[in-house]
């Protein structure tokens, strides 16, 4: 799994050089060898070095400044170093172990010993390295889970899920889909590389990647993409995004939300990022195990907040019509006629009732009652404007409340009211049946009005009147 170590000798004792890169080849190391220190770091930026020997006689620098260049460096400090020396080991040696040399030979030495030290370094390098990777990922870890304590719906915690994993784990690409629990489709919830994206519906079996790991809940890991026929699919995902980036190596780590909804957590690396490791995927599946309370916590308070929404709705609608109920108009009315008190502007009330209805009951039965009821309530959506709200007060009575329309508008909507349900065919195909209606209006500011109730009134009265001059009209 891991590659042979690789050594960085610096000695300009091009013999010596010569002799330790192919004793230490023979000993199974990666050897490179230069003879001064001048471009030390940029050596050491192009090329991973798990060990450097370090010539303290060096020409064209001081070895020891070299040395404590490399230990003042950010990204290479933590390079054991070796330090040779053919120097008088007490003075060099100090100073040199002061520096952060992990040791010190004197020149010459035996081999045996320089091997036995090269193994014990190379050992503790590898474990200061593997400490601070893991530092680094609860660092990680922490900052993500204190991004997501913020987070109030479950969009904004996959949000900062895949925004977080994809920074922080330097991750090209990362996205999270949830199936949709048709057997067909799944919802790509967040994508890091598109920040405003909320729901974007995909077929689920264009993307056997996402698919096989949500149906066994197992982890998938490719890291040679250019050549699995899977991976046309992943090809079809870089062309919702836009553009097209060859993908080096694809991660899928499948998880559960609390209603059972199987959902995966897709990560890709692309050009030169290091290509995904089973040790990204068990970071991203503990990232996402620790998010697992904020994602429930957003999830039961998103569902109180719709059975809030349900039950109000529920409390405001006429079961029969799903018009709005006599209290929820009330409410309504109240609120639009003293908005339209306060910025002196109309509005008016219309109220309409079914002709003779109890004759239709009595001849079709209440069923066909019920269904005409519903079929006038349709007829009254269908000539519905935004804002204008409509209800059913009861029985056969309808209200319906036309903000910002005088007298002149509310005449217009009532006599297109008659006419749409003078032509209206309702009932059923094998008793179909005409009615009419009688509709009385009020029209706000009139001096009879005072208030909702008044308003109300007026309404009935008209409605009253119509009826008494033979129905089927409107009065106001
Ligand atoms: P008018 O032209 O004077 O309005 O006569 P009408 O028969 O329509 O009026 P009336 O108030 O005498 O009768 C209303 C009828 O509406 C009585 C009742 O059976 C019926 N009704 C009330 N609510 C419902 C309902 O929810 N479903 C059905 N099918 N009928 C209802
Ligand atoms: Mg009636
Ligand atoms: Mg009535």
């Amino acid at each position: 799994m891991t590659s042979a170590p690789h050594i960085l000798v610096v000695d300009d004792d091009e013999t010596l050089n010569r002799s330790l890169v192919s004793i230490l080849g023979y000993e199974g190391y990666r050897l490179s060898s230069r003879t001064s220190a001048a471009d030390l770091i940029e050596t050491l930026d192009r090329d991973r070095v798990d060990l450097l020997i370090l010539d303290l006689g060096l020409p064209d620098m001081d070895g020891l400044s070299a040395l404590e260049r490399v230990k003042r460096h950010p990204a290479h400090c933590d390079i054991p170093i070796l330090v040779l020396s053919g120097a008088p080991a007490s003075d060099a040696s100090a100073e040199a172990i002061g520096l952060g040399a992990a040791d010190f030979v004197a020149k010459p030495f035996r081999l045996k010993d320089l091997l036995a030290r090269i193994d014990s370094h190379l050992k503790t390098g590898r474990a200061l390295v593997e400490a601070r990777e893991r530092a680094s990922t609860e660092g990680t870890l922490n900052e993500i889970l204190e991004s997501l304590a913020a987070a109030t719906s479950p969009a904004e915690v996959y949000q900062a899920l895949v925004r977080r994993l994809s920074a922080g784990l330097r991750i090209s690409r990362c996205s999270i889909v949830l199936d949709d629990e048709n057997g067909e489709t799944g919802t790509v919830v967040a994508a890091s590389e598109s920040p405003a994206l909320r729901h974007l519906t995909i077929e689920l079996r264009r993307y056997p990647e996402l698919l096989g790991p949500m149906v066994t809940q197992s982890r998938l890991l490719i890291t040679d993409v250019g050549n699995d026929p899977l991976f046309a699919s992943v090809r079809e995902l870089w062309r919702i995004e836009g553009r097209l980036v060859p993908t080096t190596s694809v991660g899928t780590v499948p998880f559960r939300i609390q209603t059972g909804r199987a959902g995966a957590c897709f990560i890709r690396t692309a050009g030169n990022d290091p290509v995904l490791t089973p040790a990204d995927l068990e970071l991203v599946e503990r990232v996402i195990r620790a998010a697992t309370p904020a994602l429930d916590r957003t999830y039961d308070y998103e569902t109180a907040i719709r059975r809030q929404d349900e039950m109000r709705q529920l409390a405001e609608t006429d079961p029969l019509t799903g018009l709005f109920n006599r209290r929820a108009f009330g409410e309504r009315l109240e609120r639009d006629l003293a908005s339209a008190s306060r910025s002196n502007t109309v509005l008016s009330c219309l109220m309409l009732d079914i002709d003779h209805f109890k004759s239709l009951n009595d001849t079709y039965g209440h069923s066909l009652g019920d269904r005409v009821l519903t079929q006038l309530a349709d007829l009254l959506r269908r000539e519905q404007r935004a804002m204008d709200i409509l209800a059913r007060l009861g029985g056969e009575e309808f209200v319906v409340l036309l903000p910002e329309t005088g007298v002149r508008g509310a005449r217009i909507y009532a006599e297109r009211i008659l006419r749409k349900v003078n032509g209206a065919m309702m009932g059923t195909a094998e008793n179909p049946v005409q009615i009419t209606v009688s509709i009385g209006l009020a029209t706000f500011p009139d001096e009879r009005v005072t208030d909702p109730d008044s308003l109300l009134r007026l309404a009935d009265l008209n409605l009253l009147r119509a009826k008494a001059d033979g129905r089927n009209r409107y009065r106001d």
